[in-house]
């Protein structure tokens, strides 16, 4: 996606002679899209230069193309509570989208009940003793005070029981995240419970009240891909530059500050010389292509930051399942597999007569082997435990694997001291500006980095300098995440 009739090289020269500020954004996923798309609305002056190493841009918001589908990287659905982006999705495509209503359902002791959980079929699938025990763990919960919580363990005990906790939130944080839910931040469970108890949240499922959950959703009609595409044509249409299949190979430092990015493409390696730098690569990936290399203990930290990887399994049966959910849950630890997505229920028109489409979701570690399994080995996995359930009939007839290295920062107790360390090194170099999901290590939400690549943009329009954008960084650690 290079502009338009190839005129990268003519523009790039013309921009150095007319000593245009030239911004070049490190990756072309949401928060980088945003951020390029505002800068040259506000000031068309800009030279602005995207790079992406994915032949599209999108990053972890893009849709792929397979047999007449258009496929999310899991299931995407657009969410804000972001006044900032409500406003600006308006404007920008509200319009185009379609309405979803969220239908989900959680796979328990062999029987698929309601998520978010609702109390009748919740006792019929856990049967009464374990109902009556789970009950009086519950009941606990009323007395316990848990704003110190460190770990998600603890956490998730202090708000839904330990019999709850072990049978449901345990086995699926440890299979999301693959480390002991004790090692787990309580962040990564108060993002999302945001202090509601198991009573809130069968209330909520009882009185179908939907305030512990997003009940609605919006969605682009050709796939959550839609979005990144729209900014991408227009940015190209403001003078931007995106070079897709370019990867940043290097960033060079002159007297401590970045000067010079090294791409490599199809082309070869070229230099771009720069003024200011916007990173959304992951966090770790980024200190290491500093020249010169950074401070033993910088690497060391920021090495130590984990995403968890994840395989995704494209299906398609040869029959029409009539799946109502938008998406399903498998938090026991025998399936391997965290959820999956419907795609024909995020978009009906695109369902096609007598097929159906599902996305399996395996949360694993690179080089694991999850990660490794071909299609055919990974659908006979998937198939032979969907079957049984009775969510199938028939084995698959076609399958496609698409892996994801970082799916998920992973919020390990201690992650934090790391990241700061990382970003005070980054900091230093007064005309760098980290942001979005990998950029801060930050397990958030599509709206939430539409808004980092806003607000970054913005603080460059500003002319403010770098201090104030890390100074201010905190505020991302407020959102809300829906599941
Ligand atoms: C399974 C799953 C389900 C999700 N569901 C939802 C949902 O329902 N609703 C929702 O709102 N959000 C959802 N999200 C989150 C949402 O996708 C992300 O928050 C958002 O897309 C992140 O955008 P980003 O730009 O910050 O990061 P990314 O999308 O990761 O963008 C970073 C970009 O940098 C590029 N890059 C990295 N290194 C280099 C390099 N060296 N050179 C060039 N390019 C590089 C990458 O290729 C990538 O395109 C989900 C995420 C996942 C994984």
């Amino acid at each position: 996606m290079e502009s338009e009739e190839g005129h990268a090289g003519d523009h790039s020269i013309e921009a150095m002679n007319e000593n245009r500020k030239k911004i070049v954004i490190l990756g072309a996923g949401a928060a980088g899209l945003s951020a390029a798309w505002k800068l040259l609305r506000e000031d068309p002056r800009l030279h602005v230069v995207l790079i992406e190493r994915d032949p599209l841009p999108g990053g972890l918001a893009k849709s792929i193309s397979w047999k007449g589908y258009a496929l999310d990287l899991g299931p995407h659905r657009f969410y804000t509570e972001i006044p900032e982006v409500k406003q600006f999705i308006k404007s920008f495509c509200e319009e185009r989208m379609i309405q979803v209503t969220r239908a989900s359902r959680m796979y328990l002791n062999g029987r698929y009940i309601p998520y978010p959980i609702k109390p009748l079929p919740t006792f019929q699938a856990l049967g009464l003793s374990n109902t009556l025990s789970f009950s009086l763990s519950a009941l606990r919960v009323l007395w316990n005070k848990q704003s110190d919580a460190e770990s998600y363990e603890d956490y998730v005990i202090g708000y839904y029981g330990e019999k709850l906790y072990r049978r449901i939130f345990q086995p699926y944080a440890e299979k999301v995240w693959g480390i002991p839910a004790a090692q787990i931040t309580a962040e990564t469970a108060r993002v999302r419970l945001r202090g509601e108890n198991i009573w809130h949240s069968l209330k909520d499922g009882l009185l179908s009240k939907h305030e512990t959950y997003v009940a609605k959703f919006l969605y682009p009609p050709g796939g959550i891909g839609d979005i990144p595409q729209q900014f991408a044509q227009e940015i190209i249409r403001d003078g931007g530059e995106i070079k897709i299949n370019h990867e940043v190979t290097g960033v060079s430092l002159n007297d401590g500050r970045v000067h010079e990015v090294e791409v490599s493409g199809p082309q070869g390696v070229q230099k771009l010389a720069c003024d200011i730098l916007i990173n959304t690569a992951p966090l770790p990936q980024f200190a290491e292509l500093m020249r010169p290399v950074p401070p033993a203990d910088i690497l060391s930290a920021s090495a130590s930051l984990h995403y968890r990887a994840i395989t995704l399994l494209y299906l398609q049966y040869d029959e029409d399942l009539n799946i109502n959910d938008t998406w399903l849950y498998f938090p026991e630890e025998h399936v391997p597999f965290s959820r999956i997505y419907v795609p024909d229920n995020f978009a009906p028109h695109k369902k096609q007569p007598g097929k159906t489409c599902l996305c399996v979701e395996f949360p694993c570690d690179v080089e694991s082997d999850l990660w490794r399994m071909d299609a055919f080995q990974l659908a006979d996995l998937a198939d032979r435990i969907l079957a049984p359930s009775g969510l199938i009939h028939r084995r698959s007839i076609d399958a496609l694997v698409v892996r994801i290295k970082e799916g998920y920062p992973l919020y390990e107790i201690g992650y934090e001291h790391r990241v700061n360390k990382t970003l005070e090194y980054i900091r230093s170099m007064g005309n760098c500006l980290t942001t979005g999901r990998q950029g801060l290590f930050r397990h958030n939400n599509l709206d939430q980095s539409l808004q980092m690549g806003l607000q970054v943009a913005e603080h460059v329009l500003e002319q403010k300098d770098s201090d104030s954008w890390y100074d201010n960084i905190d505020r991302y650690k407020d959102y809300r995440i829906v599941d």
